[in-house]
């Protein structure tokens, strides 16, 4: 089966992008992801292909049309699949988002372009708005990669190493521990010598203390997260 990924963009040929290579790549020849780019402007009826007109009541920059996008979404099957707004309007993405989202059979992903889209197709469509961050791209697309990237990542049988992926940043609302690599010495930094000791359990310790660390100093945030989630339980 696999996840099945329909876009609605003005921009299929942005599509699959960076995800035909690597793990990603992989995961579209086995069939385990699916990507499929529809081109919004193929449900514009008029002779010139319209898809966006001048913002009502005035101002800069062009709209997405209600009509030309509903059309695009009512051709779409009818499943379950989240229907999601790439904006910046929208709750900022989490990787317990991600998760959720990678569980499920799939989403549809509408890339805004100009101001954005007439907010009767939101509305009337139910599209959840979904932001990657506090600042503002020339369209969803590179969004929408970045959105179906941290899901692939997450789909059965994708990472390579299963365990890898419970550790990662975020995971535990904690920032991941610093790594290592051979060679022992560079330029005259050591490996922590924990590290090389093969005593597993204080190995964990070490990581888990710098996990905490890093996360006290640059992210106290994520650890209220985690203090509000004892509390909710
Ligand atoms: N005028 C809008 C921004 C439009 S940017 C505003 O101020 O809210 C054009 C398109 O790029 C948006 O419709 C959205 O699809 C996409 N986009 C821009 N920034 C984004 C972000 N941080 N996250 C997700 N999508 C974004």
């Amino acid at each position: 089966m696999g996840f099945n990924a329909s876009i609605l963009t003005l921009y299929p040929d942005m599509f699959p992008g960076h995800l035909e290579y690597s793990m990603a790549g992989r995961a579209i020849e086995r069939g385990d992801l699916n990507i499929e780019a529809i081109n919004i402007r193929n449900y514009a009826l008029d002779k010139h292909h319209t898809v966006d007109d001048t913002p009502s009541g005035g101002g800069a920059g062009m709209v997405l049309k209600a009509d030309v996008l509903a059309r695009a979404i009512d051709a779409l099957p009818d499943d379950n699949r989240p229907r999601l707004l790439m904006s910046p309007r929208g709750e900022t993405l989490t990787q317990q988002r991600v998760r959720e989202l990678s569980s499920g059979e799939g989403v549809v992903i509408v890339c805004g372009r100009f101001e954005g889209v007439d907010q009767r197709v939101i509305d009337g469509r139910e599209l959840e708005e979904v932001s990657i961050g506090d600042y503002i791209l020339s369209g969803g697309e590179p969004a929408a990669l970045t959105l179906l990237d941290a899901i692939t990542r997450l789909l059965p049988g994708v990472m390579g190493n299963v365990e890898s992926g419970t550790y990662e940043s975020f995971e535990n609302n904690l920032l991941e521990h610093p790594h290592y690599t051979r060679p022992q010495e560079f330029e005259g930094q050591m490996i922590p010598e924990v590290l090389l000791s093969g005593n597993h359990k204080l190995i964990a310790d070490w990581r888990h203390k710098r996990s905490m660390e890093l996360t006290t100093k640059r992210r106290p945030d994520l650890l209220t997260r985690i203090n509000d989630k004892k509390d909710q339980k």
